[in-house]
C-alpha cells in the first residue's frame, strides 16, 4: 500500500514541477526549505516486515535485546565468574549474531530481501521556514551513494514541493557522510547552506581502531567517559543529586584501582575471546557493511582491509572503495561549494572523553567522533590538555587558537567556516547552537567573524541550554560559581583532589 502512495505522490510532484503556474511564481518567502539529513540510526531497519514475526533490529528494541541476551546470560555470568574465555567467546558470539545477525549484507554490498527500511520518509507538504524542515532518512548500512542517489531525487521533490530553485542541507554525524557522496556525485547545484554538525567528515578513530582490531580497556579514559556522560544522564527525578553521587562514586573507585583491576581483567578477556569473536560475529557482520566502512579514517584503511577480510573484488568491495574518493575529496568539495557562494558551517566539540574501548583513547572528540576528523584537520591537543608550548611558540599567527590552547584551527580545510564547542556531547541538542544554525540559514555572510555571538570557540552550557565564547582553560571553580548543583560542586570538589593528587601542595597554592 505505501508502495502504491508513494508512486501516486511522485506522479503528482512530477505533475506539479511541470505545472507553469509553480514554475513561473514559485515561492517568494525568501527562505529556502531546510532538509534534515539525519545521522546513523535514524530509520529503522526490519526484519519480515508486516508479517507476523515482523522484528525490528535496529533502532534495537529492549524486549528483542533481554530476550537474546536471556538466552546467553547463564554462560556470560559463568565465564565471568570463571574467567573462561572460550565459554565468553562462544556466548559473545551467539549473542551479536542472533542480535545483528541479520543485518549483514551478501557479497555485493545488497540487504537480504526480507530485512527491509519499510518507513523511509518521502517529502510531503510545502510548509518550510527556519523551524521547519524535511527529513532525509536511510539504512545506514548501505553504500552512502545510494543514499547519495535517494537524496538527489528528495531534492527535487522538495524543490517542487515548495517552489524554491535550492534547498539547505542541515546534516548531523553520519548525514555527513551521504553528504560526502552527494557532493562527490552530484556537486552543490541547487544547494545555498551545508550544515556539517558533529560529521565523521574523515571518519572516527573508533571505527577505525576496531576495524584494526585495536581493542582496548583503559581506566582512565573509561572514567573520564562516565564523568563527561553523567551531565546528560535524564534521570527522571532528582537528577542534580543522583548525577554528583554517580560522579563521586564514580571517582571514588576509580581512585581506589577498582576500576584498573576491572579494565585489566576485560583487558586479558577481551584478548583471550577477542578473535573468536571477530571471525565468528564482528567481521561476518559489521565487515559487510559500506556504511559502517565509511567511518574508517584514511590511515587505518588499508590494515582495515585485510584485518576485516574486505573480498578483493565483487559488489561489496566495490561500494567499500567508492566512497574512499568521496572522503579524500570532501575539503575540495566543500571548498568549491564556498567559492561558488554557497553558504557553510562546519562544527564540532571538543574536550569529552572519546569511546574507552581504544587505543587512541587521548584523542579529543565529542566523545564519539574526533575533532580532527570533524573539522577536516584541526590540530588537536591530547583530551583535556593544552597544547605543547613549543608547538604555540612555534605558530606564525594565533588568529585560529582557542583561548584554552587547545585547537589550532589554521590546519582546518575551512578555518574561517569552521566553529569548535568545548564539551559538547556529540549530536546534543542545544539551545544555542540551533541559534547559529538560523543565523548561518538567514545571513548574507557566514563565517567565523559574522557573529559577534558566536566566535570560533564555544563552550557548552548544558545546565543553561546554551554556548558562551571560550575564554581560557576550563575551570571547575567558574562552572560551580556559573550554575550551583550539586552535580558541579563534585566535580568542583574532585578537580581540587586530582590536583593534590598531581602536584605538590605549593603548586596548588601558587600556580
Ligand atoms: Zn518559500
Amino acid at each position: 500500500m505505501k508502495k502504491v502512495l508513494s508512486v501516486v505522490l511522485c506522479f503528482a510532484l512530477i505533475l506539479c514541477a511541470a505545472s507553469p503556474a509553480l514554475a513561473d511564481g514559485g515561492c517568494d518567502c525568501g527562505f529556502s526549505p531546510v532538509i534534515y539529513v539525519g545521522p546513523l540510526g535514524c530509520s529503522s531497519i526490519v526484519r519480515d516486515a508486516g508479517t507476523e514475526n515482523e522484528q525490528q533490529l535496529w533502532k534495537i528494541d529492549t524486549k528483542f535485546l533481554l530476550s537474546n541476551l536471556g538466552g546467553v546470560l547463564p554462560d556470560l555470568t559463568k565465564a565471568l565468574l570463571t574467567r573462561d574465555a572460550d565459554l565468553l567467546g562462544d556466548a559473545l558470539v551467539r549473542f551479536v549474531n542472533a542480535c545483528f545477525g541479520d543485518l549483514a549484507l551478501n557479497s555485493e554490498g545488497n540487504s537480504k530481501a526480507n530485512v527491509t527500511t519499510p518507513e523511509l520518509n518521502v517529502p510531503a507538504g510545502d510548509r518550510h521556514g527556519p523551524d521547519s524542515d524535511y527529513y532525509f532518512d536511510y539504512d545506514f548500512r548501505l553504500d552512502p551513494f545510494e543514499h547519495a542517489d535517494r537524496l538527489h531525487e528528495f531534492i527535487e521533490q522538495v524543490k517542487a514541493l515548495t517552489g524554491h530553485n535550492s534547498v539547505k542541507l542541515k546534516c548531523s554525524s553520519m548525514g555527513g557522510v551521504v553528504l560526502s557522496a552527494y557532493l562527490e556525485k552530484y556537486g552543490h547545484d541547487g544547494i545555498d547552506v551545508i550544515i556539517c554538525r558533529c560529521c565523521p567528515l574523515k571518519g572516527t578513530a573508533v571505527a577505525g581502531e576496531a576495524f584494526c582490531g585495536k581493542i582496548e580497556l583503559n581506566s582512565t579514559s573509561l572514567t573520564r567517559y562516565g564523568e563527561d556522560a553523567i551531565p546528560f544522564l535524564e534521570t527522571g527525578f532528582a537528577d542534580d543529586f543522583i548525577e554528583g553521587t554517580l560522579y563521586a562514586l564514580l571517582d571514588t573507585l576509580k581512585a581506589a584501582g577498582v576500576v584498573d583491576g576491572l579494565c585489566a581483567l576485560g583487558d586479558k578477556l577481551i584478548k583471550d575471546a577477542g578473535d573468536k569473536v571477530y571471525r565468528e560475529a564482528l567481521i561476518p557482520v559489521f565487515g559487510t557493511l559500506p556504511g559502517i566502512w565509511s567511518f574508517v579514517p584514511e590511515e587505518y584503511f588499508d590494515d582495515a582491509v585485510e584485518f576485516m577480510n574486505l573480498p578483493s573484488e565483487g559488489g561489496l568491495h566495490d561500494k567499500v572503495f567508492a566512497y574512499r574518493n568521496a572522503m579524500a575529496d570532501i575539503e575540495e568539495n566543500l571548498a568549491a561549494a564556498r567559492d561558488d557562494g554557497v553558504k557553510i558551517c562546519v562544527i564540532c566539540g571538543y574536550n569529552v572523553q572519546r569511546t574507552p574501548l581504544v587505543t587512541l583513547w587521548k584523542s579529543t572528540s565529542d566523545g564519539t567522533v574526533d575533532t580532527k576528523y570533524a573539522s577536516l584537520g584541526a590540530t588537536c591537543a591530547d583530551v583535556k590538555e593544552p597544547l605543547d608550548d613549543d608547538y604555540i611558540n612555534a605558530m606564525r599567527s594565533r588568529d585560529y587558537l582557542s583561548p584554552d590552547n587547545m585547537i589550532d584551527a589554521s590546519t582546518c580545510a575551512l578555518p574561517e567556516n569552521t566553529w569548535f564547542v568545548r564539551d559538547w556531547l556529540h549530536c546534543n541538542g542545544n539551545a544555542g547552537i540551533d541559534e547559529l544554525f538560523n543565523l548561518v540559514m538567514t545571513s548574507d555572510e557566514v563565517n567565523i567573524s559574522s557573529f559577534e555571538k558566536f566566535p570560533q570557540f564555544l563552550e557548552a552550557d548544558d545546565d543553561a541550554d546554551t554556548v558562551y565564547p571560550v575564554t581560557g582553560a576550563p575551570d571547575e571553580a567558574a562552572r560551580f560559581r556559573n550554575s550551583p548543583t550539586f552535580l558541579n560542586f563534585i566535580r568542583f570538589l574532585f578537580s581540587v583532589l586530582k590536583r593534590i593528587t598531581e602536584n605538590s601542595v605549593f603548586d596548588i597554592l601558587f600556580k
